[in-house]
């Protein structure tokens, strides 16, 4: 029961017979497309992931063999209201059913709430796990609150004040009070 499983090269059904486990830390530049999302900044940003294997009715004639996937990275990206960096985090928390082949898996798609892939022997569990984090970047990145607020208006109350015209019956008031 305690066989080894490579998370590039996973055996998927067995890992589901063992109910087996696998995590681990990668880094965002291990990842080529998810770091060029960040336009090469943050490759040293962590990917945690872990991976846990499930075989549903294993007395069945056809088991159903499942992976629960989690993922999380934060990714530094730019925001497209202020221009300013913002980190955006990416959270992938999603089961997948694995079928006999990718014609199955079409097949069964538009039936089946869960996401289905094909059975493999040395499924590379590291490209879904891109591919999961990709789906998650937001089309248009931005802060929830941008950190300065975009300057709407020029206008500096400061400078209308001491512009203003100088009152003149305020003078005059003033030269009177000097007299008396
Ligand atoms: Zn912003």
């Amino acid at each position: 029961m305690n066989r080894q499983f490579s998370p590039t090269r996973l055996d998927v059904r067995a890992f589901a017979e063992d109910a087996a486990q696998l995590s681990g830390t990668a880094r965002v530049g291990d990842f080529k497309r998810l770091a060029a999302e960040a336009a090469g900044q943050g490759n040293d940003r962590p990917v945690q992931w872990s991976a846990q294997g499930e075989m549903l009715n294993p007395r069945h004639v056809q088991p159903q063999v499942w992976v629960h996937l989690r993922a999380d990275a934060v990714l530094p990206m730019t925001c497209q209201r202020c221009l300013e960096p913002v980190d955006v985090a990416l959270q992938v928390d999603r089961p997948f059913r694995f079928v006999a082949d990718e014609e199955t898996a079409a097949a069964e798609d538009d039936e089946a709430e869960e996401d289905l892939l094909a059975i493999s022997r040395a499924f590379d569990l590291l490209q879904l796990i891109e591919d999961e984090l990709l789906m998650e970047v937001p089309v248009v990145p931005r802060h929830e609150v941008c950190p300065a607020p975009v300057q709407l208006s020029a206008a500096d109350p400061d400078f209308e004040e001491a512009s203003a015209p100088e009152n003149p019956f305020a003078r005059l008031k003033d030269l009177r009070n000097g007299r008396g």
